[in-house]
């Protein structure tokens, strides 16, 4: 048992995505941070394993750029494939990791004035002055602002006085599993398998390469306990047959490796966070559903936004008190971020299974939209074969339109 008390600037709560990079961020810039974990290395847990060039972009912004490259896997053409049809594809960077490798990769990478101390928080005392942090085994650290970014943990929320609101329990069920073959062995850099029909309840499946293996990624909206899911985790091949048929067609060898990982997700967003001395980041204020693909940018933004701006505006000034800390939660680049992350988290999962009048309309506009534009695409590029007619090609739009709704 150790007695020991410390003060900072800052103590984070959470060595995850966003504590980890908050705490670098904030070190680079001068100011004196502890961060707190319970687990000394991340451990191997299913979570975000593939983010495009804006989240990119943000690291490179916060000083992690080179720590990032180090541990991810680059790609750069992804074959997109609509109602079992080859449609373009995408030269679009995209970076991934086992996040697991991801975030010790960057604790690795955190400046040596940090001090990552391994701990189980317990205890939040908040104030418009100075702020405690208290661990089990009775550490205890000061300090002018606490930021809790414990992700989807719940506990420490309440003892924070934060609560917890789930907008839809078990909104989406993601699946997470290796294949077999080396990457090498696939006909693709990476892959975007859209449904070949809405009846399966099935967002996309996504495969890309993370070392030397191809990692696939399951996005749909059934239920954990359903007979489905249970098939789906004995025999991930079988079912994949099944839910796609003409997947084989584009991924010869479908053979899965190692353990499928299934995680049912709450869409959930927090209230009662106006407090003094406390801010919260991440999937500890709002949760993203892992279909949309936004986790990780909200994440990146919020990191920023507090980085570079609040935090080193409410450190220039005495006091912690919620008058400060609320232009974090009006930042209108953190209020867009999070509202679009929102929007298409509740957007996808209706487009995909409400059978509700309106939303069957907008399920179909958006079928036979998709369907017209592909059909579209396809004469256009059988007439410039034919006629050899270059000038036909500014028909052909760079990317496909989304159809939204
Ligand atoms: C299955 C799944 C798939 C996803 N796929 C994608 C995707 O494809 N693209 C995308 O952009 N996003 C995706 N996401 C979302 C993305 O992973 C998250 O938004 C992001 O990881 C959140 O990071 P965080 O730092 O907020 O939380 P975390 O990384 O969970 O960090 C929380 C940390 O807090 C620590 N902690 C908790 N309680 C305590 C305590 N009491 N004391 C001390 N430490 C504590 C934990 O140990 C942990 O290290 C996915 C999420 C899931 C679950």
């Amino acid at each position: 048992m150790k007695h020991r008390s410390a003060s900072f600037d800052v103590v984070i709560i959470g060595a995850g995505l966003a504590g980890t990079t908050l705490a670098g961020g904030l070190a680079r810039s001068g100011k004196s941070v502890a961060l707190i974990d319970i687990h000394s290395v991340h451990p191997r847990e299913f979570r975000g394993e593939k983010f495009g060039p804006e989240v990119m972009t943000a690291f490179e912004e916060l000083g992690w750029g080179s720590t990032v490259r180090d541990c991810v896997s680059v790609f750069d053409a992804v074959r997109v494939v609509h109602f079992g049809r080859l449609v373009e594809t995408k030269h679009e960077r995209a970076y991934s990791a086992y996040y697991s490798d991801l975030v010790n990769g960057l604790r690795s990478g955190l400046p040596n004035t940090i001090e990552l101390t391994i701990g189980r928080v317990i205890g939040i005392e908040l104030s418009s002055e100075i702020q405690t942090v208290r661990l089990k085994d009775e550490q205890e650290f000061k300090s002018r602002l606490v930021v809790l970014a414990t992700g989807l943990g719940e506990a420490l929320l309440r003892e924070a006085g934060v609560l917890r609101q789930v907008v839809n329990p078990r909104h989406s069920l993601v699946i997470g599993f290796d294949m077999a073959a080396h990457r090498e062995c696939f006909p693709f850099v990476g892959l975007t398998y859209n449904p070949e029909s809405y009846k399966h309840r099935t967002a996309y499946l996504t495969m890309f390469p993370v070392g030397d293996r191809m990692r696939a990624n399951l996005f749909s909206y059934r239920e954990p306990n359903e007979p489905w899911t249970k098939a789906f985790r004995a025999n991930p091949e079988r079912e994949l047959a099944l839910l796609m048929p003409r997947l084989r067609g584009h991924c010869p060898n479908l053979s899965v490796t190692g353990p499928v990982e299934i995680r049912s997700m709450d869409l959930v967003c927090t209230t009662g966070y106006d407090r003094d001395g406390i801010v919260l980041v991440g999937d500890a204020f709002q949760t993203a559903c892992p279909a949309s693909g936004t986790g990780m940018f909200k994440v990146a933004t919020d990191v920023k936004r507090l980085a570079s701006i609040h935090i080193p505006n409410w450190l220039a000034t005495p006091g912690m008190s919620w008058s400060k800390i609320k232009a974090f939660y009006s930042d209108p680049v953190k209020r867009e971020c999070d509202n679009a992350s929102m929007r298409s988290s509740l957007r996808e999962r209706a487009i995909n299974t409400d059978s509700s009048i309106v939303w069957s309309l907008l399920r179909s506009r958006r079928y036979f939209g998709r369907h017209a534009y592909y059909a579209q695409q396809r004469t256009v590029m059988a007439l410039i074969k034919l006629l050899g007619a270059s000038s036909a090609s500014k028909w052909i739009s760079s990317s496909p339109p989304d159809f939204p709704v």
